[in-house]
């Protein structure tokens, strides 16, 4: 080896173990054991996917999970198809089927705190591990929640559970209390180039 190899080679060790010791403190600091409040936002794709590849991982141990789907879009989905018979999954799809199409304001109010109702019990049961609660967010953008409540019962819930929060815009008070905020940014999407949305890709 020449001079000038020996010497980045040298130095790339010691990067290396710079890079190790740093890694190495931060895990000995995170020793923390409790459940998370996870949110995902932002216009990209990939929110409600991720949050129930997520929630696959806490299956393959056997976790005890249940979905709300705060909105119920035209199609049947993949999800619910590939989910809804697990016998760890509870899956509930919000009240009457709400869909952007609606347009009885009383009755997707209804329909929101119905699945309100339901939510607060998952929140307040040991038994479940992770909880997903799909597109929840617009029930506070659209005023069919307040967000106080639901800001309570996360507080209070068992100290290792888990729940995941999806949607576009999240209200303030959500992110105030979250463990891990991530922002999925909408650079391209397949619809604006003219493609048909696609069973098991959207939906
Ligand atoms: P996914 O369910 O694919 O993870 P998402 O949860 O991030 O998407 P939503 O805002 O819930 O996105 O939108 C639901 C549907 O709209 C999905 O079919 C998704 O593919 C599609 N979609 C998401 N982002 C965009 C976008 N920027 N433009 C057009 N369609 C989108
Ligand atoms: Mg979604």
């Amino acid at each position: 080896m020449n001079k000038t190899a020996e010497d980045s080679d040298k130095k790339y060790q010691e990067r290396m173990a710079k890079k190790k010791a740093l890694i190495d403190e931060r895990i000995a600091n995170a020793q923390e054991e409790r459940g998370i409040l996870i949110l995902l936002k932002g216009n990209g794709k990939g929110k409600s996917s991720s949050a129930l590849g997520t929630m696959a991982r806490s299956l393959g141990y056997g976790k005890k999970c249940a979905v709300i789907q705060f909105i119920k879009g035209e199609n049947e989905t993949g999800e619910q198809r590939f989910f809804q018979n697990h016998p760890l999954v509870d899956w509930h799809v919000m009240g009457h089927g709400f869909t952007w199409e609606t347009q009885d304001k009383a009755q997707d109010i209804a329909a929101a705190e119905k699945a309100w109702v339901l939510a607060e019990k998952l929140l307040a049961d040991d038994q479940y591990d992770f909880l997903l609660f799909d597109e929840m967010s617009y029930m506070f953008k659209y005023g069919y929640l307040n967000v106080e409540p639901v800001i309570e019962a996360l507080k209070k819930r068992p100290k290792m559970q888990n729940v995941m929060i999806t949607g576009r815009t999240m209200a303030m008070p959500l992110q105030d209390i979250a463990d891990t905020i991530s922002t999925v940014q909408d650079d391209r999407h397949a619809f604006r180039l003219g493609v048909k949305a696609q069973q098991g890709i959207e939906y």
